[in-house]
This record gives C-alpha cells, structure tokens and sequence, in this order.
C-alpha cells in the first residue's frame, strides 16, 4: 500500500461524536456573510482552502494521546488535514455565536470569526477533544475582519499553550502549527502601515472552547430557551460529576467555574503570565487559558504591567489586576445565568467564596513559592506584604529571582553575616546588579533577615528546600523577546528556534544547563523593542 493511503486510513480510523453540532440548535442560515445569529449556538462553515499548506511544528505527545503517529504528523495528509483543505468524514465544521464584555463593555454577538471547530475527536481512553482550526477563514462571526492568522501571533499561540502546559497552568493545547502558503495583510500597530505577513493556523484542542460569553449572549437576548440548553449541555459533557441539570445543579456549576478560574489566576500569577485580554470572550468555563493574543511574561516584577498596548493607558488587564478582573468577569457570568436560578443570593455568596478562595490559594502559593511548609498567619502576611515592596525596589526579574531565592543558606548565623553576602545570591536577578543604592540593599537585606528567621522555623533543611521550590518556580518562561527571536527566524524560512525553544520549554523547572541563555535577562536590546514588550491586538 502507498504510504499516503496508509496515512488516509489511520486518519480515517479516528473516531468523532459531534455532541455539540448533534444536541444543539444551530444556525438556520447559510454561507459566510457576516450576520446576527439568534437562538443557535453555531453555524455550519467549512474552512477556506489554502494553496500550500506545509506543517512547521506538531506537538508529538498530544498527537500520541489524541491517537496520531508522528510519521502521521510529518506527512502530507497532516497537512491537508489540519489547514482545513481536506477533511475527515466524521468531521462536522462549525463557528460558535457568541459575545462578551470588551474591555469592560458589553460588545454584543462576537463569535468564532477565524476559528472553526472541526469536531470532538474520543481518543482511545474516551477522552473528548474539540479539534478547532485558528485562522482557517471567513465566518458569519468574523464581521469585518479576514478570518484568517499570521505565522508571527500563530507561533505566539503554539509555543506559548505548550509552554504552559508544561508549566502545569491549565491550558488549551496547540497540535500543530502549519504555514498556508498565503501572505495576509496586517497593521500590527494600526499607524497605518499595514504589510504582508506569512499566514498560519494552529490547531488548537481542549475538552471544549466554550466561554463565559458563550452564555452572555442568550442571557442579553432574553433568549433563555437556548440558554438553558447550553448550560445543561455543558454540565452533561464537560461537568459530568455534578449529575443531571437542575437549579441546585447550576449553583454547583458555578462554584466550580469561581473555584477552577481562582485556581486558573493563581497559576498566571506564580509563573508571571499576562494574559493581556481578559474580555469575557476570552474566559474559558473549563478555567483553561485560552486565546492567546497580546499576553506577556513578567521580566521585571511590576504589577501595573500590561503587555496590550491598547491597555496601556488603563491597564484593566495588568498583572496584578488579573484577579480582581477574573472576578469582575465571573460576576458577568453569575448575572448571565441568573435566569436559571431566579435567586441573586447565592451568586453573590459564591462570588464572595471566589475572593476569599483566590486569596488563600494566592497565600498558599506564594509560601510555596518561598519554600515554606505553611502560611502562617502571624507572619506570613508581613512577610508577603514586604516581599512585594522588595521586589520593586530595583528593576528584579520575576523568575531569576526565585530561582535564586532557592540558593538562601538558611542555616547561617544571622548575627554574623553582612547585607552583602545576604544580598549576593540574588544580584543576578537584577536587571542593575552593579550599583544598588545603601539603603535599597538595606531593605533587600531587612527582608531576607525576616525570610531566613521563618525558614529557620520551619526547620526544612537547604537541599530540601531548595528541591522543593524549583519544582514550583521555573527557570525557563517563555520570556517575549524569545518568541520575537523565534519569529524573526521564522518569517525567513528558519524554524530552528521555535523547534529548540518547544523542546527546552518541556521541561521548565529543569536546570538544562546547556540552554542557560535562555534562563538569562531580558537582553537590553528587547527593552522597548516590538513584539518583545509591546504587543498589539492585532493578529
Ligand atoms: P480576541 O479578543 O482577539 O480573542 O477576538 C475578539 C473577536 O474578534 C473574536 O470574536 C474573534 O473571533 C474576532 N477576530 C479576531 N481576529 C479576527 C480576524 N482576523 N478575522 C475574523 N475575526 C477575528
Ligand atoms: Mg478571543
């Protein structure tokens, strides 16, 4: 047989059960043209076909698990596959309706205006995986925009799901990363000097891409026929412990959602991720990260740091305002399905639970983070509350930084050691080691005091600590000029950096002294260079 037949059958022998085409209402009209969509979840569109689709990368373990060879991933029928030119009989194609607040403005219907869900692939362990294409065209939900994606904000998406991932942040995953062969044109900075850039598409997967604004929509309609149809249709699918759909049901769901985007937060918050468009658009109900546009990683520890540059004026969607909006975004959530449970009490009760959790969870992390057993509250808020002063004192990367920490000796005598031999083992992390004011080095160095003296009482000793803490603090993040360097490379035909960056971006907390530059400061050259600290939306 013909290795390419051989391909055909493997891809054929996949098994899909299209629930969310198959139970739920869908749009009645037809075609492409940019339209309202009332009383339906989805519209039926195939993706555009592309004139060379020819694959970059695939992420080899996701493949395994979804039931895919790497000789697979490599070959032609791969491509033709996962560019959307040809598809599985199985395969039902679809856009989803719905809206969101923007920048915290209701922006009415949005929808799936470059995405297209190919269908739920069950693997071999009955694990469900919505296979959605990013970039593959034209949509009733793309409104006045292409449809399409370029190689630049594609390999943004791929390296940085997978990268998260492997940090362990609950994450859509990315499976392949293919060129189009089109060129695409974009404005990345909307001044005006719009130019062609390659064309891509991720394929992108998770148990489900609905989102919060997946409900907002029905709910801002009246519509809540459809409405119910989707939360119960949710529950059923992705939330199947929770048992059959009923007004006790839905509350429980809902705590869930506060409970798994708390989580979610406090995973962005230890590894320094930004997501940079929290718009309920963007909020997954399965509290994954999900569509990575303009996010960024935290060099230097500021929480008013935002990498969206049409965020740099309020910065709704800094760093250190990501809780809070988390929260404000659930909040648009709870009033979405408030049809459903006639009652605001308990919403508001599990909105409330959504902030004390979140503030626990954050406690708890960061004490890990420092290498200590438990939070304790006598000391432990003082010391956190400093903590965050310290590290804007000077200019101190996010992540060097509690890699360094983990070198703290906790087992010297404080009484005869001095400000800078306590102060050494971090200098690395600041982006000016050479000359640190007397009195900031006396803050660092009142600080570490106080972090020492608890470690003491915790009694854990050096080695185990530190064990413990570089499984908690990575080395590697996918810091922005590493991805702007890969893009460079990328957009003139090398490919070499955006492999070595996924292989290295596998094992995060893994010293990999061989890959050390990748662990360095950001380099000064990337300081205020685009795409490595300013990102637009525009992608
Ligand atoms: P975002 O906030 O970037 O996730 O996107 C907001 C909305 O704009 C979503 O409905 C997207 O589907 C849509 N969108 C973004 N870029 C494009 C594009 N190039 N073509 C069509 N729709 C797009
Ligand atoms: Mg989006």
């Amino acid at each position: 047989m013909h290795e390419r037949e051989s391909y055909q059958q493997e891809l054929e022998a996949l098994r899909f059960d299209n629930s969310f085409t198959r139970l739920l209402p869908g749009d009645s009209g037809e075609g492409k043209q940019p339209r309202q969509v009332y009383g339906a979840c989805y519209s039926r569109v195939a993706p555009t076909k592309v004139s060379q689709p020819s694959l970059i990368i695939h992420a080899s373990d996701l493949a395994s698990r979804l039931g895919l060879s790497d000789e697979l991933c490599r070959s032609d029928a791969f491509s033709q596959l996962f560019s959307g030119n040809q598809l599985l009989p199985g395969m039902d194609p679809h856009a989803i309706c719905y809206g969101g607040h923007q920048f915290g403005n209701w922006a009415g219907q949005l929808g799936d205006g470059r995405a297209i869900n190919l269908g739920e692939l069950i693997n071999t362990n009955d694990e469900r995986w919505m296979l959605q294409l990013k970039g593959a065209g034209l949509t009733p939900y793309s409104r006045s925009a292409d449809g399409l994606a370029v190689l630049r904000s594609s390999v943004r998406e791929f390296l940085c799901s997978e990268a998260m991932h492997h940090l362990g942040v609950p994450t859509t995953r990315a499976l392949s990363l293919i060129l189009t062969g089109e060129m695409v044109m974009r404005d990345m900075f909307y001044d005006g000097r719009a130019a062609l850039e390659p064309g891509a598409i991720v394929c992108r997967t998770a148990p489900s891409f609905t989102r919060f604004g997946s409900l907002q929509i029905f709910a801002s309609r009246d519509d809540t026929t459809t409405l119910k149809q989707l939360l119960d249709h949710t529950i059923i699918h992705d939330f199947p412990h929770l048992g059959e759909p009923c007004q006790q049901v839905y509350l429980e769901w809902f705590n869930e959602v506060c409970q798994s985007t708390a989580e979610l937060v406090v995973h962005w918050m230890r590894v320094g991720f930004v997501h940079g468009v929290m718009n309920t658009d963007n909020m997954s109900l399965l509290g994954l990260t999900i569509d990575y546009g303009p996010y960024g990683w935290l060099e230097a520890f500021d929480l008013s740091w935002t990498p969206n540059t049409t965020d740099r004026e309020f910065k709704r969607y800094s760093y250190g305002q990501q809780p809070a909006i988390a929260g404000w975004n659930l909040a648009r959530l709870a009033e979405s399905i408030l049809p459903l449970i006639g009652d605001i009490e308990p919403l508001q009760e599990a909105l409330n639970t959504y902030s004390q959790n979140y503030k626990t969870l954050w406690q708890n992390m960061m004490v890990e983070k420092l290498g200590l057993k438990s939070f304790q509250a006598e000391t432990d808020h003082k010391l956190l509350e400093e903590l965050q002063h310290m590290l804007t004192l000077t200019e101190t990367d996010m992540t060097i930084f509690y890699r360094k920490l983990a070198n703290t000796n906790a087992e010297v005598n404080l009484e005869n050691i001095n400000n800078n031999k306590l102060i050494e083992p971090l200098l690395d992390a600041y982006y000016q080691s050479e000359d640190i004011a007397y009195d900031l080095q006396q803050q660092m160095a009142d600080w570490l005091r106080s972090y020492i003296q608890r470690l003491q009482q915790d009694g854990v000793n050096n080695t185990e600590r530190k064990e413990n803490m570089n499984r908690i603090n990575p080395k590697y993040v996918l810091r922005n000029y590493l991805s702007q360097v890969a893009i460079d490379q990328a957009e003139a035909g090398d490919y070499n950096e955006i492999h070595r960056l996924h292989e290295l971006l596998k094992h995060p907390y893994d010293e990999q002294p061989e890959f050390d530059s990748y662990a360095a400061k950001r380099p000064d050259w990337a300081r205020n260079r685009a795409g490595c600290s300013m990102l637009s939306c525009s992608s």
